[in-house]
């Protein structure tokens, strides 16, 4: 096993706008204040109600659970029915390794109590003895160690930055570094809750916070019927107002990309981040996971990133796949030889190359040898990164096969690869 570890990051500078549509709730008074101290937070949200475990249950399964708002979407309800009963803590993901996603540093860094909430209420409910904020840059955690220092229930609360990178933000690689260990995903897919940890990312908890205040009857009062609420998005790419916005789930993408400045319709819009997946810009598509899962996508890390047709769109494709593979902890098979090797195949399909390999004995098409190498990836590692990989290629090689073949006929197509999908620290 080859264990990369990595420094925590760089502390990203993070000037990132917020905008909302429909009513804020996450977002509540951030457009006048830069942070919400806590009194500032108690006048906009008011006091917190305590709750207890059966109760809690109670209140998640009237909003469907409570979908958790890190990538897979798994029901916060079902981790809290599913926690072994023994040492028990609470950990707020605040990695954010996506790199275009900003959402949960702005919860963090600007409201950070609602997040705080969320996690101590849990905390309370479950009898855990720790909660502990982890996370991979150190101005995030300064804000989140100065918003604790103002509360009075906060004994139990210590703040963590852990190595970054993009699998260190996975949550059994997470919690391995929180026990001591390297910043990577461990061998067997256990969940955390087998070892009494309760982990969701920093827009779940801070969910909570506003389900517990609201009430399961108010909180479905906005969003989509069957996943009710709001949801924040990362909004990025080739628009005039990139920053987070808070949305009623099941909002119309039209909606989203008109209020982001998109004036004409883009090549294609990047829906859930580098696990996410390359969809048509159909203004109907609704921005929940239901909407998008239907339109091919993923609500995944709520991240939306738009390709205009100034840029190579096959080009962003390559260079995402070439950071992908990079990005692996190459302790398994698919991530040291199949991520690479698919990589290379999209790199051949953006200079208009024939396929640099393939499997033996079989000849491919360039777009054959991306399709195989991305089969052959899928569900073969320890975590989820070769198949989310995957699912992102696969998206773009099948959205854009008029660009490829322009592409395979011509070299190329003449647009410079303008970076609208960024990579890198985030
Ligand atoms: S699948 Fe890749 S990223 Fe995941 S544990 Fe294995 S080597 Fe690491």
């Amino acid at each position: 096993m080859t264990a990369v570890l990595r420094r925590p990051r760089e502390t990203p500078p993070l000037d990132t706008r917020t905008w909302t549509i429909g009513a804020p709730r996450l977002l509540a008074g951030l457009d006048t204040a830069d942070r919400l101290d806590l009194r500032e937070h108690l006048g906009t949200h008011g006091p917190l109600p305590a709750v207890e475990f059966d109760r809690l249950l109670a209140v998640l399964d009237a909003v469907g659970g409570l979908p958790g708002r890190g990538g897979a979407g798994f029901p916060f309800a079902a981790k809290l029915r599913a926690l072994a009963p023994h040492r028990r803590r609470v950990v707020v993901n605040g990695a954010e390794s996506e790199p275009a996603s900003r959402k949960d540093r702005v919860l963090l860094r600007r409201t950070p109590h609602l997040v705080l909430d969320g996690a101590l209420a849990t905390a309370a409910a479950i009898g855990a003895r720790e909660v502990v904020v982890a996370l991979h840059d150190e101005t995030t955690a300064a804000a989140v160690r100065a918003a604790g220092a103002e509360r009075a229930d906060a004994a139990r609360l210590s703040v963590r930055v852990t190595p970054g990178g993009f699998v260190a933000g996975e949550a059994r690689a997470l919690v391995r570094a929180l026990d001591g260990g390297p910043a990577l995903p461990p061998g067997r897919r256990t969940p955390p809750t087998d070892s009494g940890t309760v982990l969701s990312n920093a827009e779940t908890f801070a969910q909570l916070a506003v389900l517990l205040r609201v009430g399961p009857h108010r909180y479905t009062d906005t969003g989509a019927l069957d996943e009710p609420g709001t949801t924040l998005l990362t909004v990025g790419g080739a628009v005039d107002r990139a920053g987070v916005v808070e949305l009623p789930t099941g909002t119309p993408l039209g909606i989203v990309l008109a209020a982001a400045g998109v004036v004409e319709r883009p090549q294609a819009v990047v829906v859930g981040g580098y696990h996410g997946a390359w969809c048509a810009p159909i203004p109907e598509i609704r921005l929940s996971r239901a909407g998008l899962r239907s339109a091919g996508g993923t609500l995944g890390a709520g991240v939306l990133l738009v390709v205009d047709h100034g840029t190579c769109a096959l080009g962003e494709l390559a260079r995402v796949a070439g950071w992908l593979a990079g990005e692996s902890a190459r302790q398994c098979g698919p991530c040291r030889f199949g991520l690479p090797a698919l990589a290379a195949d999209v790199a051949a399909l953006a200079a208009g190359q024939p396929a640099p390999g393939g499997r033996p004995g079989r000849q491919l098409s360039t777009v054959e040898a991306a399709l195989d190498h991305a089969r052959a990836v899928t569900g073969r590692g320890a975590c989820a990164h070769p198949d989310g990989a995957a699912r992102f290629v696969t998206s773009g090689v099948h959205l854009l096969h008029d660009e490829i073949d322009r592409h395979l006929e011509s070299g190329g197509c003449g647009r410079p690869v303008l970076g609208r999908l960024p990579i890198g620290a985030a």
